[in-house]
């Protein structure tokens, strides 16, 4: 039988913001794991970065560790295809996988590598380079796409994609975190 289905998320908004230096991206990086903290399955959120190289998804994502309290050196996941990460901020320590997909080739490695398990179990995922696995990849709830303007400008979009990534947009929005000082 098939049916068809409204989608999961009707005309979410796209939210434009504005990193003038890598500090603004350093906060607003900040902010958001405060609030990751604090929304109900904010620990369990899935984001992708989207942008070109050298855009600052790894920045970001490194950035945002920090403020979740990983501790130690960062890796970068280029070559491992995922780091994975502790978080110690909040009341519990909790996973963080970090994904770098722009070498992943073979389709047949998702399986391998345990990536349908870490997708379907607990923790924060952070994906980038998320078109090389294209279809394998569960519906984020949050899509950020980074692009540079100039050597510290970033123009950044937040799009939901899921209901609970529409929630949590929501509830941000209009606050000086989300959409800085135009929003006061
Ligand atoms: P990507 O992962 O998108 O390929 P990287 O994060 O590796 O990009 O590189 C981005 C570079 O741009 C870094 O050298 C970073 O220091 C620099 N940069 C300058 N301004 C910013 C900013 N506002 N946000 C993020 N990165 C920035
Ligand atoms: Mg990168």
């Amino acid at each position: 039988m098939s049916e068809r289905h409204a989608p999961i998320v009707e005309s979410t908004p796209v939210l434009t913001l504005h990193w003038p230096d890598e500090a603004a991206t350093q906060a607003w990086a900040g902010a958001l794991a405060q609030h990751l903290l604090a929304w109900p399955g904010g620990r369990d959120a899935c984001i992708e970065l989207r942008g070109d190289l050298g855009a600052g998804k790894t920045t970001f994502v490194r950035h945002l560790l920090r403020a979740c309290g990983v501790q130690g050196r960062i890796k970068s996941p280029t070559y491992a295809v995922v780091e994975p990460h502790q978080g110690t901020a909040g009341d519990q320590p909790w996973h963080i996988w970090h994904f770098d997909f722009y070498r992943f080739n073979d389709p047949r490695e998702w399986e391998d590598a345990g990536f349908r398990d870490i997708f379907a179990g607990p923790g924060l995922k952070l994906m980038e380079w998320p078109d090389k696995v294209a279809g394998q990849l569960p519906a984020p709830d949050w899509v950020i796409a980074i692009e540079a303007l100039d050597e510290s400008e970033r123009r950044v979009r937040v799009q939901a994609g899921t209901q609970r990534g529409a929630q949590w947009l929501h509830s941000a929005q209009g606050s000086y975190w989300l959409e800085g000082p135009r929003a006061l």
